[in-house]
């Protein structure tokens, strides 16, 4: 049976080309990066390659680069880190829409003490700078707010956002896990403090992750150790993940341009055919400032997990809601948070394509999507 893989947002196939890089660290070059010796100096020469290519795409310097286990370890150093050495003002602004890493860390902070305002979206699932600005007191001290959504997509004005953070001055963190090495993070032009990246969305190794914290900013440590990455995470560094996830930031910055108009053409075939052949779908998410491969999508009077499920006993992989909340039955906090009415959050599923997606790709599942969706809707009680 042909396999379809539409769910890039949970998860990439790693490169071939990391892959190569990664495997000498696996095998002959297995040093401890802080050991004197030559097996050492050689882990040691491939963490500082890495992390230098780390920074040069963010535009940041290699010390401003903490390498992490992932994207939720970031933003957990990132707001925890912030929040402990802060003694004053216990005031933070940040989304309806976050990831869970962030909504948990912030719902987790709200037991230790800080209040938490988590800002409305629109309709298309962007924060608005202007309400941002209303919400700020005397008591804010930061503010987190992601730079695209995973589950629909939708691009954040972070720029903007950041500008008012500083004037301010109030600290402000991104989570740009879904836009790293698919468009320009520069942490210089988006006037972010702190930022979280991932490997494995970036077709890199799980397990991989950076922060990227600006030169003078104090951060409390969640690992107590030894004094690896500045004495800012302790713990043997993970050399063949970090390596990998140098490699595949570096594919991506070099490739970004290319990947982006192959992955959004493919995204807005496979839209175009499904709105051509199948009555009542809904785009969910903003119509054009929106990651080049989501296409978040209500079929009307569809259960989608029964979608899901009959998607991918056909060979087609898509999700519901976030990886993270995919088992539950409760519409996505995402969908609800943008006004979307629960039966069609309740109808969304996603489709997030990627580099190694093809035409054949979408014409496959042009077979099977429209089929499935006419079998459900004959049998839905809804209709
Ligand atoms: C995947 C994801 C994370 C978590 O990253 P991991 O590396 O899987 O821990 C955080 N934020 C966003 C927006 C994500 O898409």
């Amino acid at each position: 049976m042909q396999r379809v893989y539409f769910d890039n947002s949970a998860t990439t196939p790693i490169d071939d080309r990391v892959l190569e890089r990664m495997l000498p660290y696996l095998k002959e070059n297995f040093g401890n990066a802080s050991s004197i010796h030559r097996y050492g100096q050689k882990a040691r020469v491939a963490l500082t390659e890495a992390r230098e290519k780390i920074a040069s795409v963010l535009n940041a310097t290699p010390a401003e680069i903490i390498f992490t286990s992932g994207g939720t370890e970031s933003d957990n150093l990132a707001l925890k880190g912030l929040a402990y050495p802060e003694t004053k003002r216990r005031h933070i602004i940040t989304s309806a829409v976050e990831h869970h890493a962030v909504l948990n860390t912030c719902k987790y902070l709200e037991k230790k003490g800080f209040r938490v305002t988590y800002l409305p979206v629109d309709q298309t699932g962007m924060v608005d700078p202007e309400v941002v600005q209303r919400n700020i007191s005397d008591d804010t001290f930061l503010i987190s707010i992601m730079h695209a959504n995973n589950e629909v997509g939708t691009i954040n004005p972070i720029a903007e956002i950041g500008e008012l953070a500083r004037a301010h001055k109030i600290l402000f963190h991104c989570d740009a896990v879904q836009t790293f090495g698919k468009i320009p993070v520069d942490v210089k032009f988006l006037k972010v403090d702190l930022l979280s990246i991932s490997g494995h969305k970036i077709y890199g190794p799980k397990g991989s992750g950076a922060l990227y914290v600006r030169k003078g900013i104090l951060l409390e440590k969640l690992n107590h150790g030894g004094h690896h990455e500045y004495n800012r995470r302790a713990g043997t560094e993970n050399i063949p993940a970090i390596v990998g996830f140098g490699e595949a930031a570096m594919i991506c910055q070099q490739e970004m341009k290319a990947d982006y108009e192959k992955v959004k053409s493919l995204r807005d075939e496979l839209f175009q055919r499904i709105q051509s052949v199948i009555p009542d779908v809904f785009l969910n998410g903003h119509p054009e400032k929106r990651l080049p491969g989501h296409l978040n999508l209500a079929f009307k009077g569809i259960e989608g997990e029964a979608l899901l499920l009959s998607l991918d006993f056909k060979g087609v992989a898509a999700s519901s809601g976030s990886a993270c909340t995919s088992g539950a039955t409760e519409p996505s906090h995402v969908l609800l948070a943008m006004g979307t009415a629960p039966f069609l959050a309740q109808s969304s599923i996603r489709f997030t394509l990627g580099r190694q997606n093809t035409t054949e790709d979408i014409n496959y599942a042009l077979e099977v999507i429209p089929e499935v969706v006419a079998r459900l809707r004959k049998i839905s009680p809804f209709n």
